[in-house]
């Protein structure tokens, strides 16, 4: 017998820390969770990173992973990809991270915890998928068997002593249809290429090239791109129901909405994740869209 036996003591210990994860995540909202030990993420990460941890986490022992479905698939985005309908999934994220930690802590399975959504100093993706949460995704993405691709991701470094999930790493069936997809050219056989990513070049302020411009166009969203998730056949099209919070309708944004100040635009938008750069980069992306239409490639 050893510690995984769930007749010893160390068993119980196991079964209580994995019931105790499964609840405050569950109750949270996440359609997915694991747990690595630290040891096991560290080398993964950089200095820097490692040191924003121990700022945050003197005692880290272990990274929980969390994903949390925002959309259940289909081909619904027109202007705005559909991260960005409901409430800014940072604010969003913190908060149902905070409760999971919280749950943890109260019955005595951790006393320090920081939770960490977006803009982390871990490999996401890689650490969701060695944790079990999902495929690791040629679109760069980790695909859960609950919510596809729909997912966002939120992390939280705790220095309770929580039981690792890692395993090895599952592949997406590789099919290649998101690199032949991909308007931006982004996704290569080599990998993952962000700075011709249309989710980074729409939110990018002020002029943007022409060739620039012309991806814009082809990517035909004002705001982000979903190409590489729509079209993938391992994402479900119907998955796990999205969180209330994101399971919104798209915001159709207007003319008039477009035309507004960059300080009215934020305070309509309050609280949307298409709002930080402002109206500019919308505004901007929504006029070249105009011109496609008005005047298409090969008129
Ligand atoms: S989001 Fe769009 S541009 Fe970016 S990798 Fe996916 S398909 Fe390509
Ligand atoms: S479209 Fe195909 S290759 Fe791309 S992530 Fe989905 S399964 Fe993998």
């Amino acid at each position: 017998m050893d510690g995984n036996d769930p007749g010893t003591e160390g068993g119980q210990a196991l079964k209580s820390e994995k019931t105790a994860l499964e609840l405050a995540f569950r109750s949270a909202g996440a359609c997915a969770w694991g747990c690595l030990r630290w040891e096991e993420i560290a080398p993964h990460m950089e200095p820097a990173g490692r040191e924003r941890v121990a700022e945050r986490c003197p005692q880290v022992r272990s990274l929980l992973c969390a994903a949390f479905p925002y959309a259940s698939g289909g081909e619904r985005a027109e202007r705005i990809s559909r991260y960005a309908w409901g409430e800014d999934y940072h604010t969003a994220l913190r908060r149902r991270l905070e409760q999971a930690a919280e749950a943890l802590k109260q019955n005595g399975m951790a006393d320090s915890y920081a939770c960490w959504a977006d803009v982390s100093p871990f490999p996401e993706v890689y650490a969701a998928a060695r944790a079990g949460l999902g495929k690791r995704g040629r679109n760069g993405l980790l695909i859960t068997k609950e919510a596809g691709s729909y997912v966002f991701l939120g992390f939280v470094t705790t220095d309770g002593d929580f039981p690792s999930t890692a395993g090895d790493i599952e592949p997406c069936m590789g099919c290649g249809a998101c690199i032949r997809a991909c308007p931006g050219g982004a996704l290569r056989e080599e990998g993952v290429f962000p700075e011709r990513c249309l989710s980074a070049l729409t939110q990018k302020r002020g002029l943007l090239t022409p060739s620039q411009e012309a991806l814009v166009q082809k990517g035909g969203l004002i705001w982000g791109c979903d190409r590489c998730q729509t079209c993938c056949p391992e994402n479900p099209g119907r998955g796990a129901a999205p969180l209330p919070e994101f399971d919104r309708e798209e915001p159709r944004l207007s003319p008039e909405d477009l035309a507004l100040g960059d300080k009215a635009f934020r305070k309509k938008y309050a609280g949307k994740a298409f709002v930080w750069r402002g109206v500019q980069p919308l505004r901007r992306n929504a006029a070249l869209l105009n011109e496609e239409q008005e005047h298409p490639k090969g008129d």
